[in-house]
């Protein structure tokens, strides 16, 4: 029996009155592709944030390789091997491109942010900052300020910083939103190039249904904090009742 990377059970966490995740209970297993997606509000970023120790459930569990994670803090599940990327990318716009993967690559191995400049460049870990940004096509980028980058790069940059320090389960949150309609597709296809050579597992909250078709392997779609359907893209986002439920229209 193949076993599951990620185990959530019965995962409930209300706001008032609003269910932004009841009852949710999911398998994922090594080298899935898992597509989350769902209308505005029906809990998507809250499932995120529930597995990544953002928010703590009222009720449920959710286990990395067996490991029991609820009531952990964020940092806590990264060095476990869960890494997360944002909607809006955490990046430090001033500092080069390459300098955001060495700040990612230092606060992992706990350097005071006193002791922090001097080794920032240290050769070993610019060797592995320009592996990733390599890996994530931003090597020539490397010495411009990360503002400067167009937000498709952004998006890249900001999931190279989590890649960089080697999660097992990448959680992505819309790493295609802001970014334009010829861009999309690139970015995706680096993005997945990248997680297939280092046989990274990923979660990614998309609302572009072309590019869940394309790129994931699964989709999970999420409506009022419940799971409403789960199995093969192709399957689910032709079922006009699940269509309608996700982008009302038909
Ligand atoms: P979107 O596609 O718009 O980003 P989503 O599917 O990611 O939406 P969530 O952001 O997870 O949805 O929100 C689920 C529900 O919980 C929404 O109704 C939202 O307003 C509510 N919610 C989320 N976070 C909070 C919070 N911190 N306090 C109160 N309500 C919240």
């Amino acid at each position: 029996m193949r076993t599951p990377i990620l185990e959530v059970e019965d995962l409930t966490l209300h706001f008032g009155s609003i269910a932004a995740a009841e009852r949710v209970t999911v398998l994922v297993y090594p080298g899935e592709r898992v597509g989350i997606v769902g209308p505005n509000g029906a809990g998507k970023t809250t499932f995120l944030n529930l597995i990544t120790g953002y928010l703590r459930p009222e009720r449920g569990a959710v286990r990395f390789w067996g490991q029991e994670v609820v009531g952990l803090q964020p940092h806590q599940v990264t060095a476990l091997g869960v890494g997360r990327s944002f909607q809006i990318p955490q990046l430090f716009l001033t500092l080069t491109v390459r300098e955001n993967v060495l700040v990612a690559l230092a606060i992992r191995e706990r350097r005071g942010w006193t002791s922090f400049w001097k080794p920032l460049h240290e050769a070993s870990r610019v060797q592995v900052a320009d592996e990733v940004l390599l890996q994530f096509g931003l090597l020539g980028q490397a010495d411009r300020p990360a503002g400067e980058l167009p937000e498709g790069g952004r998006k890249l940059l900001d999931v190279a910083m989590a890649f960089a320090l080697r999660p097992r389960l990448l959680l992505m949150d819309e790493p295609t939103s802001g970014v334009s309609a010829q861009e999309k597709f690139r970015v995706m296809d680096t993005l997945v190039a990248a997680l297939q050579e280092a046989g990274v597992t990923s979660l990614f909250v998309e609302h572009d249904m072309e590019v869940v078709r394309r790129y994931a392997t699964r989709v999970l779609v999420l409506h009022n904090g419940r799971i409403l359907a789960d199995g093969v893209p192709g399957e689910v986002l032709d079922d006009p009742e699940i269509r309608l439920a996700v982008t009302g229209r038909r």
